[in-house]
């Protein structure tokens, strides 16, 4: 079986893939990781971010070998592991960059299909219902407000941080992290279209426990 979770940056796609894996013993698939790699591939190797041509051929050259058994996403990029270097404010910048070229989307189409091969799998991303798995059993197009969006993005990531952050520094960080995720939105706008038979979810005030419970149902149901 395959659970498709769809939708833009925040809006609650990874966390809610992940408890779904956990409550069904699915294994989960981060299809971001995979762009996100290549983007970070590109960067440390000094390729120009405008040169389709460089990002496509290494895009093909580019081993990618993915875990999504554990509860972090652990991924390689030609042996490397790169799970913690593909989550940083550069390698968000660069993202869509190579995710819009459509000789990156078809070179990185293959993994993504192999993975799910046997497999129970909650796969998230931007296309997975209407590119990657268009068969897939359970579609659900995630969204939110982009306020609360930017709100549970920095978060996160203050969480990661082990420094105080003061009330100006995390309002100012707020500020900038709302504007990158419209201007990532914008970017990923034209491969971010919900498949037609989604079911869409304003997860702004959701919990995480009552998505849970919504698509479980649907799972089961
Ligand atoms: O989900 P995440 O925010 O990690 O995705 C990072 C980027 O990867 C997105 O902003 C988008 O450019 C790209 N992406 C994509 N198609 C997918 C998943 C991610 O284009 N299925």
């Amino acid at each position: 079986m395959i659970i498709a979770i769809d939708g833009p940056a925040g809006s609650g796609k990874s966390t809610l893939a992940r408890e779904l894996a956990h409550a069904f013993g699915f294994e989960k698939l981060d299809t971001g990781a995979l762009y996100r790699a290549l983007a970070y591939t590109c960067l440390r190797e000094g390729i120009d971010l405008h040169d389709p041509a460089a990002i496509e051929a290494r895009a093909q050259a580019l081993t990618l070998i993915f875990d999504g058994t554990g509860e972090e996403t652990r991924i390689t990029a030609d042996g490397q592991d790169v799970s913690e270097a593909i989550r940083t404010p550069e390698v968000d910048r660069a993202v869509s960059c190579v995710a819009i070229l459509p000789g990156v989307r078809q070179a990185l189409l293959p993994a993504q299909r192999r993975f799910a091969e046997g497999r129970n799998v909650v796969a998230e991303g931007r296309d997975i219902g209407t590119v990657v798995f268009p068969q897939a059993e359970l579609k659900v197009y995630l969204d939110a407000d982009p306020h609360i969006r930017a709100v549970r993005r920095l978060a996160q990531r203050e969480a990661k941080q082990h420094e105080q952050i003061d009330q100006a520094r995390h309002d100012r960080d707020l500020v900038q992290t709302q504007q990158a995720l419209e201007a990532r939105d914008a970017a990923d706008a034209q491969n971010m279209q919900p498949a037609e038979d989604a079911i869409r979810i304003d997860s702004s005030s959701k919990s995480i426990d009552e998505l849970v419970h919504m698509i479980g149902e649907l799972i089961s149901g």
